[in-house]
């Protein structure tokens, strides 16, 4: 399958590609690793008249690990961050994250920004921002403006990105001491997007026994769906977690729909098992984080 014809252009810096975007409105679309939008455009599923080739902007590629955020540009790959050591041990739930995404050759190109503006219901990185109360920078010929993850995501496909603008960073905060993390998926095979998925933080108090607990799932509506759970299990020590009203209360707010993969049925049993196991596995790390960096509570 081949595309639709279409322009091309690669600014040499950023301000060039804000006003090359604003030039452009509708007809244009960035292109960042091309991951998901060229089999797209190869499908006809999108048919932009023209292409904003951001992957060539060295501004857009820093990394920066700080004591209470990873931020990321909007060059930085998949795999780019999957590896990075100093940022996956401030946020062990990226890595835990990105593991689950697709396959090395894709994740070599793809961009971590790119997933949060494609938005599909099905990936990982969406349901990692919102979890952690993350935020996207968006730029254009106006100025910027900053997007929290829970109102990033509008619909499958869709997030709240104008053709104007340019997402140029993603910002991760770093979840408290005594905060332990997982995600649980089920793929058919490995790389494939999950038919359902879990991303859960889980945060103990001093007597090691939950505090709080939110879960994120993927693949069981048309965006990410956090859901707080801390009630369900508040008190419970962390290594003889008792789950099911956890479970019991998620899968009440869940409502998937049937689809050529699974019923809703299915995918709302299984993201409750995926949650049980999830919540077992952070309680267990929170334990181990260092205690002696204060909680968020503490910290107030
Ligand atoms: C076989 C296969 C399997 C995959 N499996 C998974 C999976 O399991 N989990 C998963 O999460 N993903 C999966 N992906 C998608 C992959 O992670 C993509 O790389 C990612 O979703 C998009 O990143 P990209 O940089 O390639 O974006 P692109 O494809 O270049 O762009 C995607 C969309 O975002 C827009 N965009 C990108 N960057 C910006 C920006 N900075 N500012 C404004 N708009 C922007 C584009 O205009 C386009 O609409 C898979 C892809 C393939 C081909």
């Amino acid at each position: 399958m081949k595309p639709p014809a279409f322009a091309y252009h690669a600014p040499p810096d950023l301000d060039t590609a804000v006003d090359l975007l604003a030039e452009l409105g509708e007809d244009g679309k960035v292109l960042a690793g091309g991951q998901s939008l060229v089999p797209m455009m190869n499908l006809r599923l999108a048919t932009p008249a023209a292409l904003v080739d951001i992957s060539r902007l060295g501004e857009l590629g820093d990394l920066e690990v700080a004591d209470d955020a990873v931020t990321l540009g909007a060059g930085v790959t998949s795999e780019r961050l999957r590896t990075d050591d100093t940022a996956t041990a401030a946020i062990p739930l990226l890595r835990q994250a990105l593991d689950h995404v697709a396959h090395p050759v894709i994740r070599n190109r793809g961009t971590a920004v790119g997933s949060l503006v494609h938005a599909d219901p099905a990936a990982e990185l969406p349901a990692v921002l919102a979890l952690l109360d993350g935020s996207v920078v968006l730029r254009s010929r106006d100025g910027t403006r900053r997007v929290v993850g829970s109102e990033l995501f509008l619909g499958p496909l869709e997030s709240d990105v104008r053709p104007e603008e340019l997402a140029t960073e993603v910002v991760f905060p770093i979840p408290p001491a005594r905060t332990g993390t997982a995600f649980h998926e089920l793929a058919r095979r490995h790389g494939d997007y999950a038919l359902a998925g879990v991303a859960v933080r889980v945060g103990l108090d001093a007597d090691l026994r939950i505090d709080t607990a939110r879960a994120a799932f993927i693949g069981v509506a048309d965006r990410p769906v956090v859901i707080d759970v801390g009630a369900a299990l508040a008190g419970q020590h962390h290594d003889a977690l008792d789950t099911a009203d956890a479970v019991g209360h998620a899968r009440a707010r869940l409502d998937p729909r049937d689809d050529i993969h699974a019923t809703g049925a299915y995918r709302r049993h299984l993201a409750g098992v995926l949650l049980g196991r999830a919540l077992e596995e952070a309680a267990r790390r929170a334990a181990t984080t260092d205690p002696t960096t204060p909680t968020a509570e503490e910290a107030t």
